[in-house]
């Protein structure tokens, strides 16, 4: 075998996923570079018209518009495929369009969605406010909840979308148990799993249907691009998914799939080192959060009502947990602080990272729906870097006595 046959499901599937982080998917041109090329190039060019009219009437593979595909892009889709255990994935433009695709295309005029309260606010805005306007009913639930799921279903109930872990609270999905109930009552399941990345959490070994991605998370994980991707089964990819993304243009451009590209070959590496640092930067704050009459969300530690079903479906619990200091006085003047770790709301990255979810994030959902999901005035979320945790735990500690903690 070759080795530029890295696309070659048959040599690159029997790999472990350390192996596929680094070489799944590597499509290499006829120059045998080591690093994956960038193929900047948004159409293509054909030998003769028979070429181009068998591409364009799918008898033959092949390029035809980087709308529709991409060199650069399909080693992307093919490595992170391969790190979820998907049949295939479809690459998309930011995490948003990869969630917005994920429900349009599948839901019409009519049919139901049934949707985890707490969640990323953009997230909550297409459940809110987009999917209502063509006519797809929604309700919201507490996803950490079984038996929620089971009394929203409804006959006409054809999606259940959630995260786990949730953004920003930490609330924990029962994978198996939702997964589980979706397909007894054929309704499909689409998880973002933005928190967990497949490093960490791979929903389709729970029967999960449809993973959907910011890529802009821990799978860059250095802060430089928006990306997302949705995995699936060729066959939804094929019929439900791509009618749609092909018409409509949600694909990510060649440099950022790039990005994401070598991104992924340490993903694994930073999200196990970032989850331990995670959970000892929280066990540090816990005593001192818990003894000022604040609360920790924080699924690596015992204290979270979920922990143990956390570690049971993840690798490691992952970068990201929130803690409440009681007022928002409080959590700004723990922001202003610090020295070393900045205030951000990105997320997933290898510098650490800061933020008030209540004033940023989910400031546009309305104080109603914040309370209602957990979203509270004291609520801070860190997202834990590469950083040296001795030096992330002294920042933290003089932000805390800073602030009268
Ligand atoms: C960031 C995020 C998104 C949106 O992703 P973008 O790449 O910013 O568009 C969606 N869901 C979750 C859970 C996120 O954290």
């Amino acid at each position: 075998m070759k080795k530029t046959t890295g696309m070659n499901r048959a040599v690159t599937q029997k790999w472990r996923p350390a192996t596929q982080a680094v070489r799944g998917g590597t499509w290499r041109s006829e120059h045998g570079e080591t690093s994956e090329a960038l193929f900047l190039s948004s159409g293509y060019t054909y030998d003769d018209a028979q070429t181009v009219a068998d591409r364009f009437a799918g008898d033959a593979e092949g390029m035809t518009y980087s709308r529709l595909q991409n060199p650069t892009v399909a080693m992307l889709e093919e490595r992170i495929a391969l790190l979820e255990g998907a049949e295939g994935c479809r690459a998309q433009a930011t995490g948003m369009a990869a969630m917005t695709a994920a429900l349009l295309c599948q839901l019409s005029a009519g049919d139901h969605c049934v949707a985890a309260r707490a969640a990323f606010g953009s997230c909550r805005w297409l459940v809110d406010n987009l999917l209502p306007r063509f006519g797809i009913e929604t309700s919201v639930i507490d996803s950490a909840d079984n038996v929620a799921w089971e009394a929203a279903i409804r006959p006409n109930t054809k999606v259940f979308f959630f995260e786990t872990p949730a953004n920003p609270t930490l609330d924990i999905v029962d994978l198996q148990f939702v997964c589980d109930l979706a397909r007894a009552h054929g309704i499909t399941t689409v998880v973002d799993n933005a928190f967990a990345s497949p490093a960490l959490q791979r929903p389709l070994e729970f029967g999960a249907d449809v993973v959907a991605y910011s890529a802009t998370k821990l799978m860059d994980g250095q802060g430089r691009v928006l990306a997302g991707a949705i995995c699936a089964s060729e066959e939804w990819l094929t019929e439900v998914l791509m009618p749609f993304q092909r018409n409509t243009g949600p694909i990510i451009s060649p440099f950022n799939a790039w990005v994401v590209l070598k991104g992924l070959e340490t993903l694994s590496l930073r999200a196990h080192h970032q989850s331990r640092s995670a959970v000892a930067l929280g066990e540090f704050l816990e005593p001192r959060v818990l003894r000022a009459g604040g609360t920790m969300r924080h699924p690596g530690l015992p204290s979270h009502p979920a922990h143990a079903l956390a570690i049971s479906q993840m690798d490691a619990t992952g970068p990201i947990f929130a803690f409440d200091v009681g007022t928002r006085a409080r959590a700004f003047a723990v922001l202003d602080a610090l020295e070393l770790i900045d205030i951000s709301n990105n997320i997933g990255d290898s510098k650490s990272l800061m933020c008030h979810p209540a004033s940023t994030t989910h400031a546009n959902m309305g104080e109603d729906a914040r309370a209602e999901m957990g979203v509270s005035e004291g609520l801070l979320r860190i997202n834990v870097g590469l950083e040296d945790i001795a030096d992330l735990i002294q920042d933290m500690d003089a932000a805390l006595s800073a602030a009268g903690l």
